[in-house]
């Protein structure tokens, strides 16, 4: 399998150049040249495997230049004790039709954790491929949980280091506790004022600096990412639409071909993106709904075709879908244009020239055939919270409400539907236990207390923990200074 930029600047690569670059030299991000089908006979034959198994066989057929062996051995420790629960993404069942799909058992309680356990062995793996004896700094810009997955995940990682900004006054306590604490001597974390839009740019202008690259690089050092743009952390994310899919068909809940909605909340566009190379590689989805925070860039642009990002961004009680860029939407553009990256470059132009670009309307047909979109503002979020505690005696995060709270809302197909769970609940403790009570004290773990006496709900081990736990990491900087931030640290 190769790999081209969505601006068409660069490539064909394979994997793990792919994997090892991050972004694209152009700006663009690295896309499959094609989506391998899995055709419904082979779909059938996945029924009885482990998650450990389906992703092998999915892993497979996009790292073409790696051997059986080395996906095996990299999944099998991506996959194991790291996670609470067996089956790593569990099916829930709410209602006849509503499903939930829970991708938060892995060591940071968020669903990052599915790909960022995964990613720093891919990387290791593919810089030896690419014969690249160089350390290698991993930038993370984070609205929350990427952070802490990347530096769980890459902590002492052989000739890695972790760089990650994040908002200082963007993410939650608990959210800033799970990196302020973090330990390993590779790891680092820099407060940033500004916000997240603000942080996500300063970090693609230090991939796009010749000169400080060229710097790095005389100092045996290159930058890579361990967010949603690169590719490595996508493809491990194409896995549980499968898983998901399967287990709603091991327990008849659908028969074969049927096809099934997926609700997905959406931030930067990386967790629906990888739902829809699922569809595009043959498995039966019908509609993806895009679900929104109040900024709800994604919505207008369904309704209106223009993707606008002349207003302010809002901080919500679902920090992680705080983002008014959405990295990967362009990796869609690109899809919906039929791989037209001329047609990308002048999207991606207009966007910073003007700070919007309208799409044609035979494109947008083509995006509306897939997906759908909805928004939520606070209230409904933590109504929804509240509504489906009530309901279904189940409890969840601010971000998987703004999915129900969507879900209620659209007009709905007649497939049943998954509802994609980013988040433990005990993660967001105060804006939860605020939506159930209207009570909370600020205080992450006394919210956390009170929540537990409530629901009589288990909150993950990690989180626990956290109480008292030393704080390591107190850098921080202007949003101007991030370049000098990161020379300081090397
Ligand atoms: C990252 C995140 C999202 C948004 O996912 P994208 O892939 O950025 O769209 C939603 N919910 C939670 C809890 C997250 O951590």
């Amino acid at each position: 399998m190769l790999y081209t930029s969505t601006r068409g600047g660069v490539g064909p690569v394979n994997s793990s150049t792919a994997i090892t670059r991050g972004i694209s030299s152009d700006g663009g991000l690295f896309v499959p040249h094609e989506f391998p089908q899995i055709s419904n006979d082979n779909l059938l034959l996945l029924k009885e495997l482990s998650y450990q198994d389906v992703a092998k066989k999915i892993l497979c057929k996009f790292l073409s230049d790696y051997t059986i062996y080395e996906v095996d051995k990299i999944v099998n420790k991506a996959y194991g004790t790291n996670f609470n629960n067996t089956k790593i993404a569990p099916l829930i069942k709410l209602s006849n039709d509503i499903f939930v799909c829970e991708l938060w058992h892995g060591p940071t309680s968020a669903f990052k954790d599915i790909a960022l356990q995964l990613l720093p062995s891919l990387m290791s793996n593919s810089l030896k491929k690419c014969n690249i004896d160089e350390k290698i700094i991993i930038l993370v810009a984070t609205s929350g949980d990427t952070g802490k997955a990347a530096l769980e995940g890459f902590c002492d990682v052989d000739k890695t280091e972790v760089v990650v900004y994040y908002p200082k006054h963007g993410v939650s306590d608990i959210q800033y506790l799970q990196m302020a604490t973090q330990r390993g001597d590779n790891t680092n974390v820099i407060a940033v004022e500004g916000n997240f839009d603000d942080t996500q740019n300063g970090v693609k202008k230090i991939f796009k600096d010749k000169e400080l690259n060229k710097n790095l690089f005389d100092k045996g050092y290159r930058l890579s990412s361990a967010n949603s743009i690169n590719w490595g952390r996508l493809l491990p994310q194409i896995v549980y639409y499968f898983t998901s899919y399967l287990a709603a068909l091991n327990v008849d809940e659908i028969k074969s071909k049927t096809l099934l909605d997926f609700v997905v909340p959406t931030g930067n566009f990386g967790n629906i993106l990888a739902g829809y190379y699922a569809k595009k590689m043959g498995l039966p989805i019908g509609k993806l709904i895009c679900a929104s925070n109040s900024n709800k860039v994604l919505y207008d642009f369904m309704n209106t075709g223009e993707y606008n990002i002349n207003r302010n961004l809002t901080k919500t009680i679902s920090p992680s879908m705080d983002i008014i860029i959405s990295s990967n939407f362009e990796r869609l553009l690109y899809a919906a244009s039929n791989n037209d990256s001329k047609f990308v470059v002048n999207m991606q132009t207009a966007l910073k020239n003007d700070n919007c670009y309208s799409v044609p309307e035979n494109i947008m047909n083509i995006i509306k055939s897939d997906f759908q979109a909805g928004w939520a503002d606070e209230d409904e979020t933590k109504k929804s919270i509240k509504n489906i505690w009530n309901q279904y005696n189940y409890l969840i995060d601010p971000h998987t409400a703004v999915g129900f709270s969507v879900l209620g809302k659209i007009k709905r197909s007649k497939n049943k539907c998954i509802v994609m769970s980013t988040a433990n609940p005990y993660k967001f403790a105060s804006s939860v236990l605020d939506a159930l009570t209207s009570k909370k004290s600020g205080n992450g773990f006394k919210d956390m207390q009170d929540l537990i006496k409530i629901t009589s709900i288990v909150p993950p081990e990690n989180l626990v923990n956290l109480k008292g736990k030393e704080i390591l990491h107190k850098k921080k900087c202007n949003k101007n200074e991030m370049q000098r931030a990161l020379i300081d640290i090397l």
